[in-house]
């Protein structure tokens, strides 16, 4: 095993050493089985790194299967953004394949049920099916349905097939227990009658459709999943998905193994939630660059491998916990650090006017791309008589530990010189607009002579620099567990984007390609966005804050 490997070990693949050790298995296959019913998410995404992961790692497989056998929500768009989010993440599937594609032999299936005495045709109202279904403290009363004999069975469940009753007038259901303590083996349904409905992938060739505890066991035998991982809440349906397969004629039983879920904090994750904040525009798509979606996040400009590395991180337990934000923040820095250019952007801009600097003047200076890292080269910047300063690196007067630009103090241009504030100018109603200065021509790349001058800000030409838009991100609610108390609505953080229209970045990012990552100095990691802005300028989002702004 590989160092990488055995800091991945969880308890998973302990399961699978040991099946492989005693010959239970000779390879491993695993699958991915969402619904196309909305965007992934960050959640799905540890279940892709834990299944896509497995299957690299022990030179198995793992298949993309559309778990598809719900047509009222499901759609060809989610299909596709799936697949381009998979493939985004870096992983490749073994087999493509959708639940709806079984449909036939799960009906045969449910043939051989009812044929041996396993299944039946019942007519109770979904009302009275709860009715007898009992309690957790209570066992369950048996359909009056339920001895029927095989040959009505059989030719009820055709008519389900054909057309003949309408939604809700009969189900098929198993015959197991109704007396059993685990009220997912009370005989639970296995098809129902929906009409009028145009799936997906098989149009309106069906009026019957199959249950995802009956689906789900069954797909996953026929593609020979030896595997089957999926989250806690279906660790009391695994008796059921057990039951289908020790009584339909079908060689291979995969293992059910159940593990935690990912619940992040400050954000929401159940589809039914995210297709709310979609349809009703609280956010502006999937891809919101606040959605934790895997499209948001990656228009946000996270990586890939960010997020992959996040999944290993926080590892795969059968404990159920919720990770705080700044763990995911921690890898997208960690990710950015090392590989993410230099730039410098002003955000608030305060005019600087260096009175000694000729009019007209544009000096070419060189900027490294990297403080660490000069195999990533330069570029060149901008350098003229009037600049853009950020108006909180400007003070008229402060103590020492400010060490950025005060009235008559001096400090650093990053990447050009040393510069003195003289005097302010200001405006009728007495707002600072401008700063003249002095600088000093001695101080490029070297220090002055005789004095220290400990702060470093920077700066943009003012000429010469972009106008650009930022956009920066805040959590999209306002409480950790959105929804805890009522409605998760009324928890939406009402400042969660904060858009910088009279942003000024330095000349050279005209050049940056949508979807580029930088490290704007001293104020986080931004991407820039895949759309420009109305007026054309380009848009840059924030990925994340930085940890600490450097100092002098
Ligand atoms: P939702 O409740 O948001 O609709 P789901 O579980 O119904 O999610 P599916 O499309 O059925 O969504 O999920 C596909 C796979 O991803 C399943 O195996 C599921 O267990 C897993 N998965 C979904 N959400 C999470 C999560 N938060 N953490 C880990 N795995 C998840
Ligand atoms: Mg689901």
């Amino acid at each position: 095993m590989s160092d990488e490997k055995a800091a991945r070990s969880n308890f998973i693949r302990q399961i699978i050493d040991a099946d492989l050790a005693s010959g239970k298995h000779q390879t491993v296959r695993t699958r991915f089985p969402p619904e196309p019913n909305g965007f992934l998410h960050i959640g799905h995404a540890k279940s892709i790194v834990l299944n896509f992961g497995i299957a690299q790692d022990y030179n198995g497989s793992c298949n993309l299967r559309f778990d598809d056998t719900n047509p009222a929500k499901e759609e060809d768009r989610f299909v596709a953004a799936i697949e381009e989010d998979v493939r985004w993440l870096g992983y490749q599937w073994h087999e493509l394949h959708f639940a709806s594609d079984y449909f036939e032999q799960l009906y045969d299936y449910a043939v051989e049920l009812i044929e041996k005495g396993k299944a039946f045709v019942c007519d109770l109202s979904a009302e009275q099916v709860r009715e007898y279904r009992g309690t957790l403290t209570e066992p369950g009363r048996e359909s009056p349905y339920r001895n029927r004999s095989v040959e009505e069975n059989l030719d009820l469940f055709r008519r389900m097939r054909e057309g003949e009753f309408p939604d809700g007038s009969r189900t098929l259901r198993a015959r197991i227990d109704m007396a059993s303590p685990n009220i997912n083996l009370r005989d639970p349904a296995l098809y129902r009658i929906r009409h009028g409905l145009i799936h997906h992938q098989t149009g309106d060739a069906w009026c019957i459709y199959p249950m995802y505890d009956y689906t789900h066991p069954i797909s996953d035998a026929l593609e020979g999943i030896t595997h089957s991982l999926c989250t806690l809440e279906f660790e009391d349906h695994r008796p059921l998905y057990d039951w289908v397969l020790d009584n339909i004629s079908i060689d291979c039983h995969p293992q059910q193994i159940e593990f935690a879920r990912l619940n992040l904090e400050y954000t929401v994750m159940s589809k039914r939630r995210l297709t709310q904040l979609v349809e009703e525009g609280h956010v502006s798509g999937w891809d919101d660059p606040r959605m934790p979606t895997i499209a948001g996040l990656r228009r946000r400009g996270y990586t890939p491998a960010a997020i992959r590395e996040f999944c290993d991180r926080i590892g795969v337990t059968k404990a159920d916990s919720t990770v705080h934000m700044g763990m995911l923040e921690a890898t997208i820095r960690d990710d950015l650090d090392p590989t993410a250019p230099r730039r410098m952007a002003v955000l608030r801009p305060l005019k600087l006017v260096i009175t000694n600097y000729p009019e007209g003047q544009v000096e070419t200076l060189q900027g490294p791309n990297h403080p660490k890292d000069e195999s990533m080269g330069s570029r060149e910047l901008r350098f003229t008589r009037e600049i853009w300063i950020d108006r909180e690196d400007f003070r008229e007067q402060a103590n020492k530990k400010y060490k950025r630009l005060v009235l008559g103090g001096e400090v650093r241009l990053r990447n050009a010189y040393v510069v003195r504030a003289d005097e302010v100018v200001r405006d009728e109603a007495g707002e600072i607009v401008e700063i003249h200065a002095t600088y000093d021509p001695e101080t490029l790349g070297r220090n002055p002579e005789g004095r220290k001058v400990r702060g470093v800000i920077h700066w943009v030409s003012a000429s010469e620099g972009l106008p650009a838009q930022v956009r920066l991100y805040d959590r999209l609610f306002r409480v950790p567990t959105p929804g805890k108390e009522g409605d998760f609505l009324a928890d939406l953080n009402p400042d969660s984007l904060q858009i910088v229209d009279e942003a000024v970045v330095e000349p050279s990012l005209a050049g940056a390609e949508m979807g580029e990552r930088f490290q704007f100095e001293r104020e986080g990691y931004f991407c820039r966005d895949i759309e420009d802005a109305e007026d054309d300028r380009p848009v840059f989002n924030q990925i994340v804050s930085l940890r600490d702004s450097w100092g002098g």
